[in-house]
């Protein structure tokens, strides 16, 4: 059964070589179907301190349970967040590609790097529902999905946390989060985000994991977490794959 399985693995190879998503160096010699040995070892494995609130790294000698001084007058609706690292360098490539070029088997290795972080760094409740950000339908219709749910999804597998689907919905589309400063984000999404009425049972009372790609300011994380709160979820946790700089 291996050696069938060994034998059809290196045929696909033949038929499309495989290359890594960082450098396109050639995999075909390689175990791994993402990334080669190099490329791997530039992704922000290894955990570092962060802002619980904001993701944003702190020096070398501060602890986790530290907000960072822009944060201690921000409140937040999620409790606390995880992330592989900053928006830069080679993560910022994958996310471009998983975003904007159609590199849609990409959330499997950005949900296995988030999930190996989230073991290192294990949130204090038991999660017991994973819930992904929603785009507005016009967005998902040019993009073809959404990125943060196909993240969520393959989190919940590595997991073992049921993934619930369409529990939010955003009925407007948005200007881009990215064109605006600060207070401006958080006006831009204030009632935007709305809970799918038939969904308010299986998130009641409920400790829940929100799934996006990037946070800036944590704007459009807040106002989701606030909607699931005010809907009947107990807490919410929120993971991201990377903090831009900008805050
Ligand atoms: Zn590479
Ligand atoms: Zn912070």
């Amino acid at each position: 059964m291996i050696k069938t399985k060994i034998k059809i693995s290196h045929f696909l190879d033949l038929v499309y070589p495989r290359e890594c998503w960082g450098c396109q160096h050639s995999l075909a010699q390689s175990s791994n179907r993402f990334l080669c040995f190099f490329c791997w070892q530039q992704l922000p494995l290894r955990r570092k301190p962060i802002c619980l609130k904001c993701g944003y790294t702190h020096g070398p000698h501060c602890l986790d349970s530290l907000w960072c001084l822009e944060c201690l007058n921000r409140p937040f609706a999620f409790k606390e967040v995880r992330l592989v690292g900053p928006y830069k360098g080679l993560l910022r490539r994958l996310l471009i590609c998983y975003k904007f070029e159609k590199k849609f088997a990409l959330h499997y290795l950005l949900a296995a790097i988030l999930a190996q972080k989230i073991k290192r760094h294990p949130f204090p409740d038991k999660i017991e529902g994973i819930v992904a950000v929603p785009l507005a339908p016009k967005r998902e219709r040019e993009r073809g999905y959404n990125q943060a749910t196909y993240l969520a999804l393959s989190l919940s597998q590595k997991l073992q946390i049921p993934y619930l689907s369409s529990v939010l919905e955003k009925k407007c589309d948005t200007v881009a989060q990215s064109t605006l400063s600060g207070q401006k984000r958080r006006e831009n999404v204030q009632g935007v985000f709305h809970l799918v009425s038939c969904k308010k049972k299986e998130i009641k009372g409920k400790v829940l994991l929100l799934v996006d790609d990037v946070i800036t300011t944590g704007s459009t994380a807040h106002e989701c977490a606030r909607i699931l709160k005010k809907t009947g979820a107990k807490k919410v946790y929120l993971v991201v794959i990377a903090r831009t700089e900008i805050r």
